[in-house]
């Protein structure tokens, strides 16, 4: 449960030589204190200031890292380098580059917005494959952000064991940060009516209204449609989206597509504990968090004893 949070804390503790549940204490203390105000990684980081525990010179796995952290430093490999981008944003423009990077504990996307290190990229001096090594970066939206103040240069120390799937994390949806990939158990408290669209059949991007994609011209476009739903699990609610490939695992298209047979399939699911498993997205527009499913399914009770006997 909460792998990151409990690894975040375990670094603590080694940096400090206070034990994890002196910390855990400390952080409860703290938290308290404020009222609540702040979020357990929040409460951790302050602790971790007071101790003396210096993120700087040390290098953090990627499983360690957490909302709000700065100057952290890591080593591991690029497994996906992203075509270098230009943008335009309140009328100034420029550059920016990115690539997912891993070590032996996970992977995360790593963002470039300075000119010296995105040319480093755009020369090919670093590469997909390259092991790397950044100094000074911060957590943003679960992503690393390297800025003019970061360094990242090529690094000769070998990499084994690295993690391409991203991990999945047990988390109850008050601890959700953006970029998770998570699993949670939690109820649908609301459904609303399910949305249509229409995707390119090679891409499966959206097409255009005249039925066209912008990379394969027209098209005879697919049907996709979309649900979305709340889920609460008594710790917050969250708004779900889920798509058409996983959404047939739960309703065929008959009772998407017919009003009645749609209602009564949502009766069904109001108020049902589901597992779902997803990726927590930002949603700029509203600037909260959303759920994008990718598995869901009934809770097996039996395979819950199980898991809890062991
Ligand atoms: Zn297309």
């Amino acid at each position: 449960m909460e792998g990151n949070y409990q690894q975040l804390i375990e670094f603590i503790s080694e940096g400090s030589g206070v034990s994890v549940s002196e910390i855990e204490r400390k952080i409860e203390a703290k938290r308290a204190k404020l009222a609540g105000l702040i979020s357990k990684e929040g409460a951790a980081q302050v602790i971790a200031a007071e101790l003396n525990v210096n993120f700087d010179k040390q290098i953090i796995k990627l499983s360690q890292i957490v909302p709000g952290m700065r100057k952290i430093n890591l080593i591991g490999k690029i497994i996906n380098l992203f075509p270098v981008r230009e943008y335009t944003k309140n009328g100034r423009s420029g550059r920016v580059a990115s690539f997912v990077l891993a070590d032996d504990t996970s992977n995360t996307r790593v963002v470039l917005w300075d000119e010296n290190h995105i040319d480093l990229i755009a020369k090919g001096q670093i590469t997909n494959e390259s092991v790397v090594e950044i100094t000074n970066s911060s957590v943003r939206n679960g992503e690393i952000h390297l800025s003019s103040f970061s360094e990242i240069k090529l690094s000769n120390k070998p990499m084994e064991n690295i993690v391409v799937e991203r991990p999945v994390f047990e988390k109850t949806i008050v601890n959700f940060n953006s970029n998770d990939k998570v699993s949670a158990r939690a109820f649908v408290v609301r459904m609303f009516e399910p949305r249509f669209f229409e995707v390119c059949p090679e891409c499966r991007r959206k097409v255009s209204e005249v039925g066209e994609c912008q990379e394969h011209g027209k098209v005879a476009p697919e049907k996709r449609a979309l649900l979305n739903f709340i889920m609460d699990d008594g710790t917050d609610s969250i708004r779900s989206v889920i798509f058409s490939d996983v959404l047939e695992k739960i309703m065929s298209k008959e009772e998407l597509e017919n009003q009645e047979l749609f209602a009564v399939k949502k009766k069904d699911f109001l108020g049902k504990e589901m597992i779902v498993t997803g990726q927590v997205r930002k949603n700029s527009m509203f600037d909260n968090n959303e759920f994008v499913v990718e598995d869901i399914g009934e809770v097996d009770i039996d395979k819950l004893i199980e898991k809890l006997e062991k």
